[in-house]
């Protein structure tokens, strides 16, 4: 078998161009622009390019996203007046912190104050909360991206086996719960499951595997049921070049579809966000 690759930078152009019309008509509708706010408090070069790039595809989108500058030098107490005031500010419709936040600052902490209808990323405590209970408004964007590939290649997720390996709050919980809600039957593997040598007799009855856990070229094609739909999450860097998790090479002759790293799950991830900004705003503004 050679494997279908699941193009993630076609899978976001699509969906942004649907993105693109659905805010052009409910700027029309409503006749107010959707608004985000990016906090950086860092000169982080990563985190300074990453809010960079939030804007461009905002800003292609018909968004009005800001970047609001803070000075690394702000107070705890400072920092959660501005948080107030953006929940406050009905201009504002969404609001993401960028990490990393200076270390008298507590991130948890400031992303639990924004309220639950602004939090960009799907990732305070309300919103992860909604998710356990099949609320799906503002979900974490990579586990949103994995939904999306799995949606646009058509995969059937009814009764089918998907084992998640990696168990992070931003990728693995969230996608129990995603995954559960398409029927699926869901296996959640982690170190643990590794250390006990159990992870290869979970794999072989995967219909789907996700694998999130960043450790360059872990899964192996030896591993895997024949025909089954591997979603590569990982981002790893090994001698200068992107790596997934997936050992593509040995994977992509054994399964039947595979997300490629560079070019896969990470481009869908960025628009997602922007999917998150377009939620945001229907919940606050009436259409
Ligand atoms: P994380 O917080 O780094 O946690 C790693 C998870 O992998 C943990 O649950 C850990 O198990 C599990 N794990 C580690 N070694 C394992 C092994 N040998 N066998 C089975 N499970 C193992 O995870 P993350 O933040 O989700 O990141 C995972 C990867 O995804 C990283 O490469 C990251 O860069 C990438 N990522 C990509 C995107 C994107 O948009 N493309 C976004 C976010 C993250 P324990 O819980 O038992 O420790």
């Amino acid at each position: 078998m050679n494997a279908q690759i699941l193009d993630g930078k076609k899978v976001a152009s699509q969906f942004k161009e649907q993105l693109k019309n659905e805010i052009e008509i409910l700027k029309k509708r409503s006749g107010i622009h959707p608004v985000a706010v990016s906090v950086l408090s860092t000169d982080d070069p990563g985190a300074v390019s990453y809010a960079a790039s939030q804007k461009k595809t905002a800003d292609e989108l018909g968004i009005d996203y800001r970047i609001q500058h803070v000075p690394p030098s702000i107070s705890s107490t400072e920092f959660e007046k501005l948080i107030q005031q953006f929940n406050h500010n009905s201009t504002i419709h969404a609001v993401l912190i960028n990490k990393p936040v200076p270390s008298q600052i507590d991130f948890s902490s400031m992303v639990n104050l924004l309220s639950e209808k602004k939090e960009m990323e799907g990732i305070n405590c309300l919103n992860m909360g909604k998710i356990f209970l099949g609320q799906f408004q503002l979900v974490p964007c990579t586990a949103a991206s994995v939904m999306e590939h799995l949606r646009h290649a058509q995969v059937p997720l009814k009764g089918k086996n998907v084992v998640i390996i990696g168990r992070s709050e931003i990728v693995g919980k969230p996608l129990i719960f995603l995954l559960l809600a398409q029927n699926a039957t869901v296996t959640v593997c982690h170190s643990a499951t590794d250390a006990a040598g159990q992870l290869e007799n979970h794999l072989r009855l995967a219909d789907i595997v996700i694998v999130a856990i960043g450790k360059p070229n872990f899964l192996k094609g030896g591993w895997l049921k024949p025909g089954a739909v591997v979603i590569d999450v990982g981002v790893n860097r090994v001698d200068g070049k992107i790596t997934g998790d997936a050992d593509f090479n040995s994977v992509v002759a054994v399964a039947s579809a595979i997300t490629p790293v560079p070019g896969g799950v990470g481009p869908v991830t960025a628009v997602m966000l922007m999917k998150n900004i377009v939620e945001a705003y229907k919940q606050q503004v009436s259409m």
